[in-house]
C-alpha cells in the first residue's frame, strides 16, 4: 500500500503533467487536500510532506481539526461544504477561504461575523451549472446578482467560483460544462480584482479540469485513500 506521502507525490505529478499539457505555468494550479473523515494524523503526514492547503466539508470536524492543528500555523483552511445559516460565525472565525458561498444570507453573515483581527475571509461562489436538484450552488442565471452583492462585502474576498461538474455525464458533456464554467469565470475575472480562482476537478477529472482552466483542483481519495464513512 502507498503512504500518503507517495499518493500526494503521485497527485503533483498528475498535476504538473496536466498543467504543462495545457501549456499554462506549473504554478498556475494549485493543490487543495479534500481531508474530511480523515484523522488529524493523516493530515500531518501530508502537512510534513509540503502540503499546507486542506478542505474539509464539516463544520465541526473541520474545526475541531484546525483546533488540533494549531501548531501547523501556516496551513490554509478551506470550507467547501454546505452551511447552514446557525454556523456561519464559527466559519468566519476559523477558516481562511470558503468556497461554498451559494446564498445571500450566508454571505452577509460570514461578513458580519468575520472577526476584526483576521484578514478578510477568502470566498468563492459555488456554481451548480448541472442543475441538479440535489446539490448547493446557484445557477449561471442566479450568478450575477449574487456576485455583485458578495463583492460589495468589506470583510469578505471573493476570489472566484467553486463547481462539481455532474459525476454520471458523458465526456462530451463534461467538457461542456467545463468550457461554459471557464466562460463565466473570465467574464468576472476580466472586471474584479482578486477574482482568480476557478476551483474546480477532483482526483477522478483533475487532467480535464486543468485542461479547462481550473486554478485549484481538490482532491481526496487520491491522497487519503478511500473516505472512513
Ligand atoms: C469530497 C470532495 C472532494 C474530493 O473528492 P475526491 O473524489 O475524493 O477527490 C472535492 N470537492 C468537494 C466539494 C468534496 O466534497
Amino acid at each position: 500500500m502507498q503512504t500518503i506521502a507517495e499518493r500526494l507525490k503521485t497527485t503533483y505529478a498528475r498535476i504538473e503533467q496536466a498543467t504543462a499539457q495545457a501549456n499554462r505555468p506549473l504554478k498556475s494550479v494549485r493543490l487543495l487536500a479534500v481531508s474530511k473523515t480523515k484523522p488529524v494524523s493523516d493530515i500531518r503526514l501530508a502537512y510534513e510532506a509540503g502540503q499546507r492547503l486542506f478542505g474539509e466539508n464539516y463544520i465541526q470536524e473541520g474545526v475541531e481539526k484546525i483546533q488540533a492543528l494549531q501548531d501547523c500555523d501556516d496551513i490554509e483552511w478551506h470550507m467547501i461544504g454546505p452551511i447552514q445559516s446557525n454556523k456561519t460565525r464559527v466559519v468566519a472565525a476559523h477558516f481562511d477561504w470558503v468556497q461554498s458561498v451559494d446564498r445571500l444570507k450566508i454571505a452577509r453573515r460570514l461578513h458580519e461575523q468575520r472577526p476584526d483581527n483576521l484578514a478578510p475571509l477568502n470566498v468563492c461562489i459555488q456554481l451548480n451549472l448541472d442543475d441538479e436538484a440535489s446539490k448547493s450552488g446557484v445557477s449561471a442565471e442566479e450568478l450575477p446578482a449574487l456576485i455583485d452583492q458578495v463583492s460589495r462585502f468589506k470583510r469578505l474576498r471573493l476570489r472566484g467560483l467553486m463547481a462539481i461538474p455532474k459525476a454520471s455525464a458523458s465526456s462530451e458533456e463534461q467538457q461542456q460544462t467545463l468550457a461554459r464554467l471557464a466562460e463565466l469565470f473570465g467574464q468576472y475575472h476580466t472586471k474584479l480584482s482578486n477574482f482568480d480562482t476557478l476551483s474546480v476537478g477532483m482526483s477522478g477529472d483533475l487532467e480535464v479540469a486543468i485542461a479547462h482552466g481550473s486554478h485549484m483542483v481538490r482532491v481526496g481519495t487520491a491522497i487519503f485513500g478511500a473516505r472512513n464513512s
